[in-house]
């Protein structure tokens, strides 16, 4: 699950990137209004939080613009200021939900968890597949009563190509979609990291196939 942090305040927005990567998202951090702006039309993410005052472009522009193009990515709002008119106008021009400053990062994180479900068109916490459970709060895979042992990427790799069942990712979007733009990884990472999820998967009858040329995708196992 990717989430881009829009905060200015570099000490702010370190804490809650580094206390939201801790809880398995992967993190980009855009530090003022025209750079959020970018990274929202050209990327995909999976929800925003944003800060209100920015440099350069407010947080209620940078909302408006993502609503303008028709952008359906959840928007949870953070900010100091922030009396009822305001509220109203941001929940209007399409925001999710806010939260006032300062946040508690218990109370961050569950709006964000809820925020991600709601996305995905899935309120559902547990999503099962076959003899595999998902527990999407807790962010861990049990085959039948068995813990699965998963790498917390592993585990995102799993809950990204289990929210999109018999629907061909793309090695593009699996390597957007796990790894933060500023890492560094080899041509093959993908292909490496997919094996040993496939191995790790196989016991339970969950079968990723590859589609060569395009990508690879989570089979729907039988009911
Ligand atoms: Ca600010």
């Amino acid at each position: 699950m990717r989430i881009l942090l829009v905060e200015d305040d570099s000490l702010l927005a370190d804490g809650l990137a580094r206390a939201l990567r801790n809880s398995g998202y992967l993190v980009e951090i855009a530090a003022d209004g025209p750079s959020a702006d970018r990274w929202l039309a050209d990327d995909d993410f999976d929800l925003a939080i944003l800060d209100l005052g920015l440099p350069g472009l407010d947080g209620a522009e940078v909302l408006n613009r993502l609503r303008q193009r028709r952008q359906r990515t959840p928007v949870l709002i953070m900010s100091a200021r922030m009396a009822l008119e305001e509220r109203v106008r941001l929940l209007d021009l399409g925001a999710d939900d806010y939260l006032v400053k300062p946040v508690a990062l218990v109370e961050l994180e569950a709006r964000v968890r809820a925020l991600i479900r709601r996305g995905q068109g899935n309120p559902e916490t547990v999503l099962t597949l076959g003899r595999l459970h998902l527990d999407t709060v807790g962010k861990r895979a049990w085959l039948d009563d068995t813990a699965l042992d998963l790498t917390a990427r592993e585990w995102a790799a799993l809950e990204f190509l289990a929210g999109r069942l018999n629907r061909i990712v793309s090695k593009e979007q699996m390597t957007q979609a796990l790894y933060s733009w500023d890492e560094e990884i080899t041509p093959n990472a993908i292909e490496k990291f997919v094996s040993r999820l496939r191995n790790k998967l196989e016991p339970a009858g969950i079968t990723i196939r590859t589609v060569r040329g395009l990508g690879y995708y989570l089979e729907k196992p039988a009911e």
